[in-house]
């Protein structure tokens, strides 16, 4: 965790604190850090609403007045579950009832495990931590709203309250904060895609979380994967398809099953159509079940291109081999998480798949970060940050895969990787993928708003799981390492951020409606320079078109400025004699005429340049 998810996390502590001196038979599930605060599940009769945010809040505030120490305590699995057989996890003190969330958190908890209680006060809960030192280190505080959750996330189990909050530092900081979600609300990607005609929800027909790219925001879709295109193409990378579905095999051994599984939608039942399991004449089964295939949707992208590298023998003359694939995946999140375009079900990825050997890992890793550098310039953002999670030794052969040698090796290169290309970076111990250390990198929108776009992970396990394997110079089979990179994320998170990062007002080579060439008048000859000049653009690729009528030219304008259509060619009768137009850009006004040939060239320019 890092510094500010320890005082949120701890705040989530504090919570709860507060949510027990109002209510004691209130039942805590998990509270964990989340991008822009904190939450507690709990269970209570009482339905927590925002009219009671203030009554909680009080509460929390004695508690972080009263600045007790969070204070650690190994226990054994034996003291844990007594304590909450006796109600007091995620309690001020002994009660009637169990706490029996915190008790099944308990059973899950892998045999050999060190486990944790952590106090405040009169409040104590099983928890990992790490927390900050006393709970006055918690400088502001606010609950925010609250959303329901199935207990894990699984809709057979109780539902919950989940009640979401955020800290900070300090007031300053929380002000600031709350001063950009105002900006943010303006901003809004739901609102913006909706006015600009990029994208719709249909729940009834589609299904909810399953977003429809209309023609203006499919325009930016396939900006962003020429970009891609292009830049992975010149790095070296070959591109890859693969259906959307596999079976149950596939998933059981990346091990997305059951690990996984209630991220994917549920499974489809088919009739085998696999010769190993007909009826064979030697051994025939009369009683036999038919026998079923299960399919699921992939929620990832490796899986396929494990298979790929599968599909031929590969010389380590081939590596390293970079296979790239805006592929689609689909999660079953659920219907409370669910959020425009940021949380979905349907994701296209920016994903590509990178098999090397261990010698050439720590350049391919280098050129991935590049690669992110080279995007962060293309689209304005100042300011990132490349948050790195390593494994615990601790925890090997259980949170994480047993190959000390291994992460040690990966993680260092990472380092010093990180370090030496000067990247602004955090590391996070203990939170890295099972498999492999991870990168999650955040972004700032330019109005400060963070998000975490993309996630990078080193995979030393599932190679070998798939029976990966390259053959060496001296003719051994090894294993390939593989680097996950998706660097412009998915569409629906990258596009719904570049909305409220541009606020809609999209560079020229981005912008769904790049050129209007707008007439004054509907003079027959200017008409067919109007055609003429359009027909050159569309020529070329630019997505233009006109305005010809005899509707006032300030109309005209007015009805562009409000689509937000980029740049603007007015023409009149003195633009058409001197073969020149006169040219304005959304939001700037007129910037002046250009002979028409000049004006075009710099259109087609500023395009293929990717100009900001
Ligand atoms: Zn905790
Ligand atoms: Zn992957």
């Amino acid at each position: 965790m890092t510094e500010l998810e320890r005082l949120r996390h701890s705040s989530a502590h504090v919570l709860a604190t507060a949510i027990l001196r109002i209510w004691p038979e209130a039942q805590f599930a998990a509270g964990p850090p989340v991008e822009q605060g904190f939450y507690y599940d709990v269970e209570l009769p009482h339905r927590i609403t925002p009219e009671d945010f203030e009554r909680i809040e009080a509460e929390m505030k004695k508690e972080t007045k009263a600045n007790h120490v969070f204070e650690r305590v190994e226990v054994t699995r034996d003291e844990a579950i007594a304590m909450a057989k006796e109600g007091k996890l995620a309690a001020l003190g002994a009660r009637p009832e169990p706490s029996k969330f915190k008790l099944d958190i308990l059973q899950r908890i892998p045999e050999g495990e060190t486990i944790t209680i952590y106090r405040n006060g009169d409040f104590t809960d099983l928890c990992a931590g790490p927390h900050v030192m006393r709970t006055g280190n918690i400088g502001a505080f606010k609950l925010t709203h609250v959303a329901s959750a199935y207990y894990l996330g699984d809709e057979k189990n109780p539902q919950l309250q989940r009640i979401y909050g955020t800290a900070f530092k300090n007031k300053t900081a929380m002000d600031e904060y709350f001063a950009m979600l105002e900006e943010a609300k303006k901003r809004d990607h739901r609102k913006i895609g909706q006015e600009m005609g990029l994208f719709a929800m249909d729940p009834e027909y589609v299904g909810p979380g399953l977003p429809l790219w209309l023609p203006k925001g499919t325009a930016i879709v396939e900006e962003l994967e020429k970009l891609a295109k292009e830049t992975e193409f010149a790095a070296g990378y070959v591109r890859v398809r693969t259906p959307h579905l596999a079976r149950e095999k596939m998933y059981a051994t990346s091990g997305h099953l059951p690990y996984y599984a209630e991220s994917m939608f549920p499974a489809m039942e088919l009739a085998s159509e696999d010769s190993s399991s007909q009826p064979s004449t030697l051994n025939s089964q009369p009683e036999a079940t038919v026998a079923t295939d299960r399919y699921f949707l992939k929620a990832m992208n490796c899986p396929h291109h494990h298979r790929i590298f599968a599909a031929e023998p590969h010389s380590y003359r081939d590596l390293p081999l970079r296979l790239a694939e805006y592929g689609c995946c689909y999660r079953y999140e659920q219907s409370g998480e669910l959020f425009g375009l940021m949380r979905v079900r349907s994701l296209n990825m920016n994903d590509a798949h990178i098999y090397c050997t261990e010698e050439q890992f720590a350049e391919e890793f280098r050129a991935v970060n590049e690669m992110y550098l080279k995007y962060f310039a293309i689209f304005g953002l100042g300011k990132y940050q490349m948050r790195f999670s390593t494994h615990d030794p601790a925890k090997l052969g259980q949170k994480f895969v047993d190959e000390p040698a291994l992460w040690k090796k990966t993680e260092d290169m990472v380092r010093s990787v990180l370090i030496e290309s000067g990247i602004n970076f955090v590391e996070v111990p203990n939170e890295a993928a099972f498999y492999g250390p991870k990168i999650d990198v955040q972004v700032w929108s330019a109005i400060g708003r963070e998000f975490t776009i993309a996630t990078n992970q080193v995979d030393f396990a599932v190679p070998r799981k798939f029976g990966l394997v390259y053959r060496d110079r001296d003719n051994a089979e090894k294993t390939p390492l593989c680097i996950h990179r998706a660097p412009l994320g998915t569409h629906e998170r990258f596009i719904g951020f570049l909305i409220e990062h541009y606020a809609g007002n999209f560079p020229l080579w981005l912008a769904p409606d790049q050129v209007r060439v707008i007439t004054i008048g509907d003079d027959e000859a200017l008409t067919a320079y109007a055609k003429e000049i359009h027909r050159e653009l569309r020529a070329n690729e630019v997505r233009a078109d006109m305005d010809l009528g005899t509707d006032p030219i300030k109309a005209k304008i007015a009805n562009a400025e409000k689509t937000k259509v980029h740049t603007m060619l007015v023409i009149g009768n003195r633009d058409l004699e001197a073969g020149a137009v006169s040219i304005r850009l959304h939001g700037k006004g007129n910037v002046g005429a250009k002979p028409k040939a000049e004006a075009i060239a710099d259109v087609l320019a500023a395009i293929k340049e990717r100009r900001a």
